[in-house]
Order: structure tokens, then C-alpha cells, then sequence
């Protein structure tokens, strides 16, 4: 059953503390289009460049890429895209409700809940139809068909044909990756679940080019990989599972695909895809684009067409995951505390510097951390209102620890560290502060 009510918490806070807006919210929204505020944007920034430490910086064997969203035209009928680019949908003519054919099964009539799509007595579902998930637009003056180009459905295809580009660049040999993170736009027909399923996203996508025959061992490698770095930024384990794709599931390009599905409080769903494309992608766009793609092996002086394994994740969809594994709610001298519960390195404000009253000096001393340590971190200043009040405001924002400045520091220039997750509370030399911050923060 869909936990409906965490979820509108959830959506809720984000927008009470600043992690995401309604895009164009003023003129009544804009559908699933989503904005992120101060405290969002530095919790998807966060989070994309671990992606990006654990993808390219900490290895020798993958390059990064920042392709255009433009591209064109043909490498989207190359893809696939323009001819195969579509879910097919059901509609219900009762209620006007629509759903991926593929979901019906498992979603819920609107008019009744309990039922699955269909199985009501006024459903009157249509046959399955298809949509192009593709946005278009004119490049030039000139609105004509000749002049169509489209907003990138994934960001892989700026990857598979800068593949020689990078090789030919970069002192790599096959097996190497190309990894980017960047926007991609669907024209989905059933968006939803806040930044769950939106119509512009970011994807965090990573192709591994190998020597066929090699490719089901790295397919191997990579799943655990990726599995390991979802445990890294503290996913609940036991909230994370496999689900691979049956014969009737898996893409036109794919040998072999599993994704990493999260249990949301709507149920069990992909974050992340692992793909076997095997040689697909190169040897069409050889074929579309009429260029010669392959690699050159001078070792085993052989030509061949690398086959790929790719990781795709979308960066809303992994920070819509990482919010909804830690919110928490708990009663503490019976009041309601809310806790988003995030790993330090991802959390948008490492430490807030709160004097204990505004008086005595505290706030001079307070200051001069805050200034202090800003140069290094994110962190925030707060001055108003009781201490618990202060305290519940970092806790509500995910900041793992509070600094405060009380009558303590002004004799021995130690200051109280409070602790988020335990509450726990410990004395800290000021100018240790730095320091022990930055340990916390990089690690794990
Ligand atoms: P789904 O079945 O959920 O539509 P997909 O199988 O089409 O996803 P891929 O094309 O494999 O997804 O894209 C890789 C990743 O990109 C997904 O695992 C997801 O994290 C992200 N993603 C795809 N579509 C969207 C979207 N509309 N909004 C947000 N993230 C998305």
C-alpha cells in the first residue's frame, strides 16, 4: 500500500526548507517541471560530484564528457529514438486517467483505489497507444521540418559518438569509460511522484567500452560497483534490490539489464539501470553517419566494434531517494521532531554556529567561527530563537551538527558540538573546529 501521507510530508518540507519548488509556481505550476531551492541545489550538487569522484576522479580508466543537449538529427534515428521512442499508454475514457500499459497492473483505479486500473466496473480502458517521448524544436529562423532538432532524451548518444573523440585525446585503451552528467527532457505522458518522473531531469550516465567477449565480466563488475556507491551515500540496504529484465522487458539494444530499485513509499522502483548494449549503438551510428568507429587493439593488432556497459541514474531520482531514506519523525520529550537524517557529505549545510544568547560576547565569538569556517564549508549562522528551537530548525534541514558558543567558550575557548542523528552532545576546542569538521565531512 502507498504510504501517500510520508510522501506529502516529504514534498512538503522541500518546500517549506527550501529543497524544491513547483517550477513557474506563481501561474498555478508547470507540470512535473520542478525548481531547487538553496537547500536542494547544494544536495543534488552534492551528490553529483560523488558521482563524479567515484566515476572519474578515483579512476584511471574513465574520462568525463560534458556533450551538448543539441544534437543532430540523424543520431536520434540512429538511436532509435524517432522511430522506437515510446511507452505505449492506455487511457481511460470514464475517468480520463492515463497509464503506462506496462503499469496498469499494478496501479490504482482513481475513482477506486483499491482496484487496479480496469478492474472497476466503470473503467473502460482503451487498447494500448503510442507516444513519442521526444521534445522538438527549430534550430534557425526557419520552422520547417528540415529544421527539427530535439532536446536529448539521455545523454548517452553525446557519449557514443564522442567515443573516438575522447580515445584519439586521452592516453585510454578499451577498456576505458566515458562518464557525464547532464539534461535530459521527455515528453513523459505519466510523470509524477514529485521529481520522481519528471519532464526535465539530469541523468548521471557512465559508458564502459570493452572488447567483446569481455563485456558479461565487466556487466558483473559494474553491478556490484554501483550497488557499493548507493550503499556509500547511505541508502538503507535492505531498502535496495535487483530487478532484472525479463525476455518481454529488455530495450532493443540490450543483452542483459538490471536495475537498482529503491522501496519509495510508493512502492519498489528503478533508480538506476545497468545496461549490456552490447556493439548497438557504435555499429548504427557506423552505419547512420557512414564513418568508421571502430577500434584499433595495436597489441592484438585486431579491429573491432566495443561492445558497451552502461550505468544510468538520474540525479532527481537518487536525491528524491536519498530524502525519502532520511526522513525520519520522532517523538522526543513528547514533541514531534523531524529529522532528515542525510550523510554529512551530502547534506547542504555541514555545521551551523549558533551562539547560546545574544549577549555577553557570545555572538562575537560565534561570528568569528562562522566567517571561520565558511571559507571551507557550507554553514549557516542562526541567532534567533531558544536553543531547541534552533537545533530542530539544522535538524529539519539535514545539518549534521550544531556549533554553539556558550558561557563555557568565553572561559576555555571550547564550544558544544551537538550531534543530529544521536543528539548526543560534546566539547570541542575552537580552534580544532575546522578540522574536525573537514574529517567528518570526507569521510565515508
Ligand atoms: P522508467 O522505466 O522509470 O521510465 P527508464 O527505464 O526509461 O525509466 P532509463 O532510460 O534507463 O530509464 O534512464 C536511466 C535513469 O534515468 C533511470 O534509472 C532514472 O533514474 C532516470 N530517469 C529516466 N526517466 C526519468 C524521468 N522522467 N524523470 C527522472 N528521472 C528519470
Amino acid at each position: 500500500m502507498a504510504d501517500t501521507t510520508l510522501m506529502d510530508k516529504l514534498v512538503s518540507l522541500c518546500k517549506r526548507r527550501g529543497f524544491v519548488f513547483q517550477s513557474s509556481e506563481v501561474y498555478g505550476g508547470l507540470g512535473s517541471v520542478w525548481d531547487y531551492g538553496p537547500l536542494g541545489v547544494e544536495l543534488k550538487k552534492n551528490l553529483k560530484e560523488r558521482w563524479w569522484r567515484a566515476m572519474v576522479h578515483a579512476r584511471d580508466d574513465i574520462e568525463g564528457l560534458d556533450a551538448a543537449i543539441l544534437m543532430h538529427p540523424r543520431v536520434w534515428e540512429a538511436s532509435g529514438h524517432v522511430a522506437g521512442f515510446t511507452d505505449p499508454l492506455v487511457d481511460c475514457r470514464t475517468c480520463k486517467a492515463r497509464f503506462r500499459a506496462d503499469q496498469v497492473a499494478t496501479a490504482s483505479c482513481p475513482q477506486k483505489p483499491s482496484k487496479a486500473p480496469g478492474a472497476h466496473s466503470a473503467c473502460d480502458l482503451t487498447e494500448p497507444r503510442l507516444f513519442n517521448l521526444m521534445f522538438k524544436t527549430f534550430m534557425g529562423p526557419v520552422e520547417e521540418s528540415a529544421a527539427v532538432v530535439y532536446l536529448r532524451p539521455e545523454t548517452a548518444q553525446g557519449i557514443y559518438v564522442n567515443y573516438l573523440n575522447v580515445l584519439n585525446s586521452s592516453r585510454q585503451r578499451v577498456p576505458f569509460g566515458i562518464a557525464q552528467i547532464g539534461k535530459a527532457f521527455r515528453n513523459e505522458i505519466t510523470p509524477g511522484n514529485f521529481i520522481f518522473r519528471t519532464r526535465e531531469f539530469e541523468q548521471m550516465e557512465m559508458q564502459f567500452f570493452v572488447r567483446p567477449g569481455t563485456d558479461e565480466e565487466w556487466f558483473e563488475r559494474w553491478r556490484g560497483l554501483r550497488m557499493g556507491w548507493h550503499h556509500e551515500i547511505g541508502l538503507t540496504p535492505s531498502k535496495l534490490r535487483w530487478h532484472e529484465h525479463g525476455p518481454g522487458e529488455l530495450a532493443h539494444y540490450a543483452k542483459a539489464a538490471f536495475d537498482i530499485e529503491y522501496e519509495f513509499p510508493f512502492g519498489w522502483q528503478e533508480i538506476e539501470g545497468i545496461h549490456n548494449r552490447t556493439d548497438f549503438d557504435l555499429s548504427r551510428h557506423q552505419e547512420y553517419s557512414g564513418k568508421k568507429l571502430e577500434y584499433f587493439d595495436q597489441a592484438a593488432n585486431e579491429r573491432y566494434l566495443p561492445y558497451i556497459v552502461e550505468t544510468s541514474a538520474g540525479a532527481d531520482r537518487v536525491a528524491l531517494t536519498v530524502l525519502a531514506d532520511a526522513y525520519r519523525e520522532e517523538q522526543v520529550d513528547g514533541e514531534l521532531r523531524v529529522v532528515l537524517g542525510l550523510h554529512p557529505a551530502l547534506a547542504p549545510i555541514k555545521a551551523a554556529v549558533l551562539p547560546l544568547v545574544k549577549k555577553d560576547g557570545m555572538p562575537e565569538v560565534a561570528l568569528a567561527l562562522y566567517h571561520d569556517l565558511r571559507r571551507h564549508l557550507p554553514m549557516f549562522y542562526d541567532d534567533s530563537g531558544a536553543i531547541g528551537r534552533r537545533y530542530r530548525r539544522m535538524d529539519e534541514a539535514g545539518t549534521p551538527f550544531c556549533f554553539t558558543v556558550d558561557g563555557q567558550t568565553l572561559e576555555d575557548r571550547t564550544i558544544t558540538v551537538r550531534h543530529r542523528d544521536a543528539m548526543t552532545q560534546e566539547r570541542l576546542g575552537l580552534d580544532q573546529a575546522a578540522t574536525w569538521l573537514l574529517e567528518r565531512v570526507a569521510a565515508g
